[in-house]
């Protein structure tokens, strides 16, 4: 109940340094001190603390490791998707640039192509299924308000992309 309550005087609060933004500020530090509030990734109490832009106390919904991790996390997920996109397009420079001019040319034949490029057709099919999919997940979260990609389930997008694994464990095992 009192966690309501705390919320609501933080909404209608503006912020705007005003002659009330002091009793205001202290309404809410007696809203928080009588309950126990719990982080919401590992059950820790969490204190509340100024906001880093707006310098008002707020209610975090994690600790400061949590809020780490959280980050820490989010990163990671981000830099598989650059990195996913990144590896689709030098996929595609690779078969612009070197394929399809040999295969052109005729220098090469059919089985001398695919000795050099191997499963490049589906490594780029897979590759770009696969930054489809993390994309689609992170537009979803932040649709959601996620700004920290917690829905995002990067293990599970993984697992669901077996397909893609196999197409790689081709193409290592022929290196
Ligand atoms: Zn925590």
């Amino acid at each position: 109940h009192l966690r309501t309550t705390s919320a609501e005087i933080e909404r209608n609060d503006s912020g705007v340094g005003t002659e009330t933004s002091k009793p205001s500020r202290l309404r809410r530090l007696m809203a928080v001190e009588n309950q126990e509030r719990q982080c919401a990734d590992c059950d820790q109490q969490v204190e509340p603390r100024e906001g880093k832009l707006s310098g008002m106390l707020c209610d975090p919904l994690v600790c400061r490791k949590c809020e780490r991790k959280r980050y820490e996390r989010k990163e990671l997920i981000t830099e598989i998707v650059v990195t996913e996109v990144k590896y689709g397009r030098d996929l595609n420079i690779v078969k612009e640039e070197f394929y399809r001019p040999m295969e052109v040319a005729g220098l090469l034949g059919k089985e001398q192509l695919r000795q050099i490029f191997l499963n490049i057709d589906e490594l780029i099919s897979f590759s770009a299924k696969f930054a489809e999919k993390l994309k689609d997940a992170i537009d979803i979260a932040r649709e959601q308000g996620d700004e920290d990609y917690t829905t995002v389930n990067i293990g599970k997008l993984f697992l669901e992309s077996t397909d893609m694994l196999h197409a790689f464990e081709t193409y290592c095992v022929q290196q």
